[in-house]
């Protein structure tokens, strides 16, 4: 421990505002206050010795003795300057510390005695350890506060005494005024380099969370700015491209228009949303084209728009279709019921009936009377949930499904939706599309339909849907309960000629942008074509030939220079090419063991030759011509029938044990099935067991029962119009089936034999040719 000497000195004071001065320190400042400059004066003219020591606040201007700290630095002044405004500037340096111990009363400056510390210079090594931690520390410090010269560094490490090292860092370091007054208070030396320790430790510890603090801003700062620069970069490069509002242009222009369309709240938020996501994300990634492709999505929707019924349903309906007249009828009562009712949970109406009966056309019409919008959506092969649904959007080209796509394409929300070929949709593991168009269909669920990609609740409520199918076998059976089936079926000669003549041969013409008088096709031509080149339920074969027929009309005029053509019975077979049908395919003459079925399929009605082989064998029963089940357990209930009247026939009663039979339908491409032909089967088997022909004029169709019994059957207008085409005169039909029979029209009938019957009995003794 070094020795400290006490000396006592009288001195001139200056007041230090905000700084101290400590022993060994040089530092210059500037004195204006005029008792410091008359203490500075005093000084001057004696040894230019003065004592140096802070006043308490910085703020008061004419300090007492109180407001002055106790212990202050007696200096030396090294060199005055006056400077102008009578401003002097002094060097001083810091000498030894003293302590005032009283004061003389001296007006115009502060005179002090104080008591002076000397420090002996001693080489005592044993403050060793501690000069070590002051060293260690201040470097610490300094490493990181940067503001200290390297020079004061090397200088403050090199120190051999405890009490300097502790000035020289107090002097060196920034402190609060406090701090330095509290280490200048300190006069033992090795107690004032352990304050400064504690002190500098103190400091490290706010200067690193200081840096930490400050590193976690700068990276902020940093990576805002980077933003703003990129952006601001990418501004000029689309201003170079001639884009000139960029991105930011895009989005308002996707903005009006979604104030325009006037969507639901909810959409709106959703969509500005995705606008805000498109600022953000680069123009070049794929992602950006996603979501743009969704917004277009969503503004191309009708969220908000439709057209006005009107009531001219009636007319239209009647200008464009010919006939029609039940279907008409109901689709009017329909039609009012709904208008009547809006909100009702009305059920959709289906269109049933072969192709080209105008079903589709029907739909269009009706939308067109109603004023409404239409779009077709075809259901034929749709097998996935997806297609009606939509693809969620994390898949790689998601689409909305079909419904949604329809609705774009009708640009309102309430079109007439035309749901085609309800009957060929299929289940497979994708899901159940029925289910997802269940849900479109049903009012009650409708108003909000959810589709993957839109993410949107979409109100169905306001579309009007429609259904087409050609049977209703295959529609899933919940969706036929929701449906309320129109049945059109296929159309007599008669009724063709009449749509073709008052509006196919118009329609084509219009299509070709021919006049009438430039085309003229003789009543007879219209019959032909439709006796000798088509052979459908419906009028599309027809109407395609018309329109071949105007091609080539078209090709003549202008080749031939022509102003008309005209087709005839006569020269019809040089624009269409020779006839493809005959019109009699009645078989020549009677057979034994063919009968003629007469069959209904989903594209219209047919003739079945069925044909029966007997051989001997061991009873075997054979079938061949695709036949499906029903019509296989049809065969055995007519053999069933046949064993018990085999007497009655004269059939050997062993027939079964020893004669096989082979029953064959031929155009094995076309599969057949239903119950239908049972009373057919019948007739050519016991003609062929029986050896009786069967007349070659007579069509038949009935269902068997194994005790004879003849049932009724479907589709009789189909059935009879094909027996009619094929040139067969009489028809054998159920009893039960007499109510359908006199609903059909008087054309029909025409020139026709009805048979009804009850019993195979009945049916043999018309159709078979016993011998008289
Ligand atoms: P589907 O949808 O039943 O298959 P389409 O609607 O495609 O039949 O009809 C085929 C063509 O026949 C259409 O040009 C349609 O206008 C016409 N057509 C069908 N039935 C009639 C009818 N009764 N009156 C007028 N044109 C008809």
């Amino acid at each position: 421990m070094k020795k400290c000497e006490k000396n006592i000195l009288q001195l001139p004071l200056i007041a230090l505002r905000g700084f101290s001065v400590f022993p060994n320190m040089i530092l210059h400042f500037d004195v204006a206050r005029p008792k410091s400059i008359k203490a500075l004066e005093k000084s001057m003219i004696e040894d230019q010795e003065i004592f140096l020591v802070a006043q308490k606040k910085v703020d008061i201007e004419e300090p007492e003795i109180k407001d002055l700290y106790e212990v202050g630095t007696i200096s030396t002044i090294k060199q005055i300057l006056k400077l102008p405004n009578g401003i002097i500037r002094v060097l001083v340096e810091g000498r030894t510390r003293g302590k005032i111990i009283s004061f003389e009363e001296e007006k115009s400056y502060f005179l002090v005695n104080i008591e002076e510390y000397l420090e002996e210079e001693n080489d005592n090594i044993k403050n060793e350890a501690l000069l070590r931690i002051g060293v260690e520390t201040f470097e610490e410090y300094a490493k990181i506060n940067n503001r200290i010269s390297t020079d004061t560094i090397r200088n403050i490490i090199s120190m051999e005494s405890p009490g300097k090292m502790a000035d020289a860092i107090a002097s060196n370091i920034q402190l609060k005024l406090e701090n330095k007054q509290e280490i200048l208070n300190v006069f033992n030396e090795e107690e004032r380099l352990f304050k400064v320790i504690n002190i500098l430790k103190s400091e490290i510890e706010i200067l690193n969370t200081q840096k930490e603090i400050m590193k976690k801003v700068k990276e902020n700062i940093d990576k805002n700015q980077k933003e703003y620069y990129l952006r601001e970069q990418l501004k000029i490069i689309q201003n170079e491209l001639g884009d000139k509002d960029g991105i930011q242009g895009e989005v308002n222009e996707y903005r009006n228009k979604l104030n325009k369309i006037n969507p639901p709240i909810e959409v709106k938020e959703k969509v500005e949303k995705e606008l805000q996501r498109m600022l953000k994300i680069p123009l070049s990634s794929a992602e950006s084209s996603v979501v743009r492709n969704y917004i277009e999505w969503i503004l191309d929707l009708p969220w908000n728009k439709e057209t006005n019924n009107i009531k001219r349903a009636k007319k239209i309906l009647e200008k464009d279709h010919y006939g029609l007249e039940k279907v008409k009828e109901r689709i009017l009562e329909f039609l009012s019921i709904r208008q009547i009712a809006p909100k009702l949970n009305s059920p959709i109406l289906c269109l049933v009936g072969p192709p080209g009966v105008g079903k589709t056309s029907i739909a269009s019409s009706i939308a067109k009377a109603l004023n409404r919008n239409y779009v077709r959506i075809s259901l034929g092969g749709v097998k996935d949930e997806a297609e009606i649904r939509g693809h969620r959007r994390t898949y790689v080209g998601a689409m909305p499904g079909r419904i949604i796509q329809g609705l774009k394409q009708a640009k309102t929300k309430n079109p007439l939706m035309l749901l085609d070929e309800v009957d060929k949709m299929n289940s497979d593991f994708r899901g159940d599309p029925t289910a997802a168009l269940l849900e479109v269909l049903d009012g009650e669920q409708n108003y909000a339909f959810r589709d993957h990609f839109i993410e949107l609740p979409f109100d169905l409520s306001n579309v009007l849907f429609l259904a087409t199918a050609n049977t209703l076998d295959t529609i899933p059976r919940p969706l036929l309960d929701r449906m309320e089936v129109i049945n059109i079926s296929s159309y007599t000669e008669e009724e063709k000629f009449h749509i073709a003549y008052n509006h196919l041969i118009e329609k084509q013409l219009k299509k070709h942008g021919m006049t009438k008088s430039q085309l003229r096709i003789d009543k007879k031509a219209i019959k032909d074509i439709i006796t000798y080149y088509t052979k459908e339920a419906g009028v599309r074969k027809l109407e395609r030939f018309i329109g071949e027929l105007c091609r080539k009309a078209a090709k003549e005029i202008l080749e031939k220079k022509k102003k008309q053509v005209r087709i005839t019975q006569n020269n019809l077979e040089k624009y269409l090419g020779p006839k493809k049908y005959r019109l009699n395919k009645i078989i020549e003459k009677p057979e034994i063991g063919v009968a003629r079925g007469l069959a209904w399929t989903p594209v219209g009605g047919d003739t079945l030759s069925i044909e029966v082989n007997i051989m001997k064998g061991n009873g075997k029963l054979e079938l061949t011509g695709q036949l499906g089940d029903v019509m296989k357990e049809s065969a055995k209930a007519a053999i069933s029938y046949i064993r018990s009247k085999a007497e009655k026939f004269k059939i050997s009663s062993d027939f079964y044990k020893d004669t096989d039979i082979h029953i064959h339908i031929p155009e094995g491409a076309v599969p057949k099935d239903g119950p239908s032909a049972g009373i057919t089967m019948a007739t050519a088997m016991i003609s062929a067991l029986t050896n009786i022909a069967v007349k070659n004029d007579v069509g038949m169709t009935g269902e068997i029962t194994i005790r004879g019994r003849v049932l009724p059957i479907g589709g009789l207008k189909e059935k009879i119009l094909a027996a009619k085409s094929a040139g067969i005169k009489k028809v054998i039909i159920p009893l039960e089936n007499e109510k359908d029979l006199n609903e059909l029209e008087d054309s029909i009938k025409e020139n026709m034999e009805f048979i009804l019957v009850k019993s195979m009995e009945e049916v043999l003794k018309h159709a078979l040719l016993y011998k008289k």
